[in-house]
């Protein structure tokens, strides 16, 4: 949100279990951005005119062990080389047969007459890391992630133990969750707040509001100050108007509050948690034009580099 002259409308919203769940989902607006779209582009080499990822796809990726670990590397979500933490030279690649992955870094070389013996999981520092699941497995999940399965579904799906320690989280009474979004594009901010002071959502809005933007909220007073701090305001009195005499309206925000909604879990869940719920809408949001899986693979590379 960083164009000066745009135009975001704010709000804040309690939300609560009996509002989720009744909410039908929009209908995507179309792409017209060819020539910038990030599928045409990228280092994945399979893109040509918005081709996107069929599970087809991924199945033949993963038949071979061997493939899959190559691919990953040529893809940089694994490690390509690894430097032993004893000689300081490259490890070797070697088949194993005591991890699922099949392959490890191994190094025995000499120094001085005596050898060592130091061994790594080609996982080192990569997102696939901290998993006991297989790498196969970590893909088709992700896969069925990006098509919005629920973790119980694609656990099923999957034939994966049911067993793990998911669960829905604690039940909370409602949770502040103060949100903005820019009107002529995909750009957005959803957070939870355990206030909706001014001193809770001025850094916030500061943080992701330009100076000099036109906002457009409701009445609530910790909005009153707006002005002093750079910003146009204007206001849309809920109680009398959906649309103020300007012609100016919160209705994007509103409906982006809906979906929101909709996409909560059903019970609450703690904060951190929820964080990251919403941080899941919004991911799922300002991406919807493109392939969620290849969009994945690319974050996934750009977190955990190797
Ligand atoms: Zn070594």
């Amino acid at each position: 949100m960083n164009e000066k002259g745009t135009q975001v409308a704010i709000g804040s919203k309690r939300v609560k279990k009996t509002n989720i769940g009744t909410q039908t989902p929009s209908v995507a607006e179309k792409c017209d951005k060819e020539s910038q779209c990030g599928l045409c582009q990228g280092s994945y080499g399979r893109d040509r005119f918005h081709q996107r990822w069929r599970y087809h796809d991924l199945m033949l990726k993963l038949q071979d062990k061997e493939n899959v670990i190559k691919w990953l590397m040529t893809e940089r979500l694994l490690a390509k080389d690894l430097m032993c933490s004893v000689c300081e030279d490259q490890m070797k690649l070697v088949r194993c047969n005591d991890r699922s992955d099949e392959f490890k870094w191994d190094c025995r070389r000499q120094i001085n007459n005596k050898r060592h013996k130091v061994e790594n999981s080609i996982r080192s520092g990569s997102w696939f890391a901290k998993s006991n699941m297989t790498l196969e497995e970590i893909l088709q999940f992700t896969y069925r992630w990006c098509q919005d399965l629920d973790q119980a579904q694609i656990r099923h799906e999957l034939g994966l133990n049911t067993n793990t320690g998911y669960h829905r989280g604690h039940h909370v009474e409602g949770q502040w969750v103060f949100g903005g979004i820019e009107n002529d594009s995909r750009k957005c901010f959803l957070i939870a707040v355990e206030k909706r002071d001014e001193a809770t959502l001025l850094p916030i809005i500061e943080k992701w509001i330009e100076p000099g933007t036109v906002i457009i909220s409701d009445c609530w007073k910790a909005y009153c100050n707006l002005e002093k701090y750079g910003y146009r305001h204007f206001t849309v009195n809920h109680s009398k108007e959906f649309v103020n005499a300007a012609g100016q309206s919160t209705n994007k925000m509103e409906g982006h509050w809906r979906q929101a909604k909709a996409k909560l879990p059903p019970f609450g869940v703690r904060n951190h948690h929820f964080s990251s719920y919403l941080a899941e809408f919004m991911w799922r949001y300002m991406n919807r034009e493109e392939d969620l899986f290849q969009k994945f693979l690319e974050a996934a590379k750009k977190i955990y580099s190797v």
